[in-house]
């Protein structure tokens, strides 16, 4: 079988290396525009940051792609034939496929402001953008972030680490509005205030102003103020990249339209990870899906396919991890930005500021824990997990609390606490403590 693969992000490369497992005999060729060997894009912010060079974010030794009869073009792959089974490169050659995965990714997201071409003003999502990024904030003052989501912190973060002013404009009357409920953002805003990033909520970028030479030099707000400053970052989410697919019959909406097993509407052409749109994805799951651990799932899961053993991609329960500065953010199941009907939500928050944890339940009998955010503190995704599928109620995930977390001391100062704030919030349910031996270690 020759297996062709578009992208050697997360997906295209797990995708490869399930393939060359199940199937050694296998041609599978990688293609990539972007770097030659695939690396670790959500460790793109330490490598400006200083904590890491290049090679350091490449999870594996550049011997190992030939070791493992892995073919890697570095190349840019411009035109799709499926009736002809092959894919053209910019400089014209064809590579032909039995099979072929589109591993595409997303690209930054832009709504076309007034400005948004001049120089200083840029995304953030490969490393084409970091070194871009290097170069122009290179001596600046202050830069101005658009967007308050997990790039919009980390772009922050990034110019903080160097000793570059920076404001964010965030939309939402919160930071994270669609994501986080308003304490945790609290949490993150203490973040921002420790580390003196400027937040402005519920306001909007309006416009970008240049110098003559046409560099950036300010932002004006849909306030209507004028920050100063030398660099703008958009951070305003991605979209599936699309440009390859749409140079064929392959059915695209936002995404490349998959069916469950990952499938397009071409024969032998199959989608996963950023750039795939689910048809029919489950209740209460997204149909695009732009997480880095989700690329994971959804590449071995079509590989399995690929290889001739039909799998259909079920994510299983949500979960997600990031860090805000020096806060650490988890999450576990569905916990939505707003109270949900038929939910019931327990939050408990450290009287520093630094820790919070929100569990919700269903209210009705039964009193199944539906989701979990930690800030702060960590839990242990199996046992989170394990608790949500088998619809554990309530009371016994309280009186067990420490079997979750990665840090029993903490819990043992901290879970007396919890446990008496939560029997005040709902003594209907009020539950004791039980600390039984081994069960913080598990
Ligand atoms: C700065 C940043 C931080 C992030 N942090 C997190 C995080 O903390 N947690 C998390 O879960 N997710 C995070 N994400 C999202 C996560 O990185 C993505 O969901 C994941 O990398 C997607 O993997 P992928 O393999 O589907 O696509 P990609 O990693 O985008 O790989 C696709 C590759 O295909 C190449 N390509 C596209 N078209 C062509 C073509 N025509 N020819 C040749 N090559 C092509 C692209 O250049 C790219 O290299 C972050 C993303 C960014 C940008």
């Amino acid at each position: 079988m020759r297996l062709l693969i578009i992208g050697n992000g997360i997906t295209g490369v797990t995708a490869a290396l399930t393939v060359r497992r199940l199937r050694p005999e296998a041609q599978i060729t990688l293609v990539s525009e972007e770097s030659e060997h695939h690396y670790s894009r959500t460790a793109l912010m330490y490598v400006y940051m200083g904590h890491m060079r290049y090679q350091n974010i490449k999870p594996y030794e550049d011997w190992f792609w030939r070791e493992n009869r892995l073919t890697l073009v570095h190349a840019t792959a411009t035109h799709l034939d499926a009736a002809r089974q092959h894919v053209t490169l910019h400089d014209g050659q064809q590579l032909g496929y039995d099979k072929l995965l589109l591993a595409t990714g997303s690209v930054s997201r832009a709504a076309d402001w007034p400005g948004q071409h001049l120089r200083g003003v840029q995304g953030l999502y490969g490393l084409p953008d970091l070194a871009r990024m290097e170069q122009s904030t290179r001596g600046i003052e202050h830069g101005v972030v658009v967007g308050g989501g997990l790039i919009g912190v980390e772009l922050a973060e990034m110019l903080h680490s160097r000793g570059i002013g920076a404001t964010v404009l965030v939309r939402d009357a919160h930071y994270w509005g669609s994501v986080l409920p308003p304490a945790e953002a609290r949490l993150v805003d203490q973040q921002f205030e420790e580390n003196h990033v400027a937040v402005r909520y519920q306001t909007e970028l309006a416009e970008i102003l240049g110098d003559a030479a046409g560099q950036v030099r300010a932002v004006r707000t849909t306030a209507g103020d004028e920050i100063a400053c030398q660099w703008v970052g958009l951070a305003t989410g991605v979209t599936p990249n699309l440009t390859l697919a749409n140079t064929s019959a392959v059915e695209t909406d936002r995404g490349i339209l998959v069916d469950e097993l990952l499938q397009t509407s071409v024969p032998l052409v199959y989608a996963a990870g950023d750039c795939a749109q689910h048809r029919q994805p489950a209740h209460g799951e997204v149909p695009i899906e732009q997480l880095w651990y989700t690329g994971r799932m959804q590449g071995e899961t079509v590989a399995h396919t690929i290889c001739g053993t039909p799998t259909p991609y079920r994510r299983g329960v949500w979960f997600n991890s990031a860090k805000f500065f020096n806060l650490e953010y988890q999450t576990y199941g569905r916990v939505p930005a707003r109270p949900e009907a038929g939910i019931d939500t327990f939050y408990w928050e450290h009287a520093s500021g630094r820790q919070g944890l929100r569990i919700n339940f269903r209210s009705a009998p039964g009193f199944a824990v539906t989701g979990f955010n930690a800030l702060g503190l960590r839990l242990r995704q199996a046992v989170c997990e394990t608790w949500i599928t088998a619809q554990t109620p309530i009371q016994e995930v309280m009186s067990h609390l420490g079997a979750a977390n990665f840090d029993p001391e903490f819990y043992r100062q901290h879970e007396a606490d919890m446990v008496a704030q939560f029997n005040r919030q709902f003594p209907q349910h009020a539950t004791v403590l039980r600390h039984r031996k081994g069960l913080f270690f598990r």
